[in-house]
Order: C-alpha cells, then sequence, then structure tokens
C-alpha cells in the first residue's frame, strides 16, 4: 500500500509572529520556517505504517516555493521514501493546495493520503477535507488512532466532548490530530541519508492547475493586548467586579 503525505512549510510553532507593518499579512523575512507540526505527525503515521509491514512505500509532497525543499528533506529524514515538490510563488490557498494534491493523487494512485488536520498558518483547515470531496473518497478527520485492516481504514476521531469512530472504505484520506502520534527526531545518520533520496520538482502549471487565490486577505492585525490583571482579597469583592465591571453574571 502506498500512503501520501502533505508536508507544508510554515512560520516554526516557537516563532513568535509578527503583523508587517501594512497589515497585508505576517513577517516572514529571516523568520525560522519549519514543517507544520501536524504534517510531522502524518509522516510519523505514514514511517510507521511501513515499519509494521502495512505501507509499502510513503510518498511526501509539499507545494511551495524552492526553498520547501527543507520540509519535504525532514520527511525523508524521518522515513519518508521519495518526496515531490510542486513550486509556485502564488499564495497557495487550500483549494488550490487541494486540486494540485489530487493531480498528484491521480498520478502516484496511493490508497491512503495522511494531511494535518491544519496548518499553524492560516489556520484553515480545509485543504484535506476538499482533497477528500475532489476525489470522492471518504474521511476520516482529526484521527488519534488510525488501524488498517483488510482494505479498510478504523479511525478514532476527537470530536467535542469524545471520541468517534469511523470505518473508511480505502483508498481513503485521514486528517492528524496532535494525540495520534509524538513524531521522532530525524537522527544526523537519517538526515544524511535523506540527500540521496529521490526528490522530483514540477510547477502548477504542469499539473494543469488553475491557483489563482480565491480568497482577499483584507486585514491582519495583532490580537489585543491583554490588560494586567488584579488580585481581589474576598469571593465577595470577586462576584461584585464580575456582576459591575465585567458585566458578565
Ligand atoms: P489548511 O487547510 O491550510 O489548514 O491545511 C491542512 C493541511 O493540508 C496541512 O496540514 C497540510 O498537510 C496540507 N497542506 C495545505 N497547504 C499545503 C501546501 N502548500 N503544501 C503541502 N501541504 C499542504
Amino acid at each position: 500500500m502506498k500512503i501520501l503525505v502533505s508536508v507544508k512549510r510554515v512560520i516554526d510553532y516557537n516563532v513568535r509572529v509578527r503583523v508587517k507593518p501594512d497589515n497585508n499579512g505576517v513577517e516572514t523575512a529571516n523568520v525560522k520556517m519549519s514543517m507544520n507540526p501536524f504534517d510531522e505527525i502524518a509522516v510519523e503515521e505514514a514511517v510507521r505504517l511501513k515499519e509494521k509491514g502495512i505501507a509499502t512505500e510513503v510518498v511526501v509532497v509539499s507545494i511551495g516555493p524552492d526553498v520547501a525543499q527543507d520540509v519535504l528533506r525532514t520527511a525523508l529524514a524521518i522515513g519518508a521514501d521519495r518526496a515531490i515538490l510542486v513550486t509556485s510563488d502564488e499564495v497557495i490557498q487550500p483549494l488550490a493546495a487541494a486540486k494540485l494534491l489530487k493531480a498528484i493523487v491521480d498520478k502516484e494512485a496511493p490508497q491512503l493520503v495522511i494531511t494535518g488536520k491544519q496548518a499553524i498558518d492560516d489556520d484553515c483547515n480545509q485543504t484535506g477535507q476538499m482533497l477528500a470531496g475532489l476525489l470522492g473518497w471518504g474521511q476520516g478527520t482529526f484521527a488519534s488512532k488510525l488501524e488498517i485492516n483488510e482494505g479498510h481504514a478504523l479511525v478514532t476521531r476527537e470530536v467535542d466532548g469524545g471520541l468517534m469512530t469511523v470505518k473508511l472504505k480505502l483508498p481513503a484520506l485521514v486528517t492528524t490530530d496532535l494525540r495520534l502520534n509524538e513524531p521522532r527526531y530525524a537522527t544526523l545518520p537519517n538526515i544524511m541519508k535523506a540527500r540521496a533520496k529521490p526528490l522530483v520538482k514540477m510547477t502548477a502549471a504542469e499539473l494543469g492547475v488553475d491557483v489563482t487565490p480565491r480568497l482577499k486577505t483584507i486585514k491582519v492585525e495583532e490580537p489585543k493586548k491583554r490588560k494586567g490583571g488584579t488580585k481581589v482579597p474576598s469571593v465577595q469583592v470577586l462576584v461584585d467586579k464580575l456582576r459591575n465591571e465585567a458585566k458578565v453574571i
């Protein structure tokens, strides 16, 4: 079984994101970038399935600028077999990403696609769902457990207040939640080995996909600064403040 995993290059989750002075986006120049954390979980899950002998090949795909090769090399160091980079200097919105990934799925014919539940830069939480829709496949989103047996995927999903288990007929799509696994660190020998693994590049135009943005960002703003807190001497004062100052009770 071949597994396809999408990996997006985003601002590293440890970086304090700064809004650009013209409010049209966030600062990315000279900012540390890395693999979207949910995609790292997706790669780890695919590699574990390969180690268990369930998957035969793990292919990773990223869409972005030429430098996005670095996140693909990280995925290869974790254990993926080969990588595809779809280069684009346009901003790729979820629908365009889903269409490009569909074009790759049509070429590669994997039995399972794993995406992150969301990219931490745009927080859209749309690409996996749109891709499953375009493919006409079943989808198990926000997976915290994944089992594959006899042509099916059993996905435990994290839903409000509990867990839901769905059974999907393969081929299917799964999106990862935080608790699915804890990704391993890529070791130095594996980072070295990853350099020799195949990475092919193609363009959105070669895949025949129109990536023109459908949404326009009107404004990006910093969250409001939080005011300092105060200590209250008693429950009575707290209740009084909640009722008369905050007006929340
Ligand atoms: P989003 O819908 O933007 O929150 O992204 C959800 C998931 O779709 C991500 O975790 C990735 O697995 C995948 N994805 C979105 N954009 C890209 C991209 N440019 N390259 C590769 N994968 C992507």
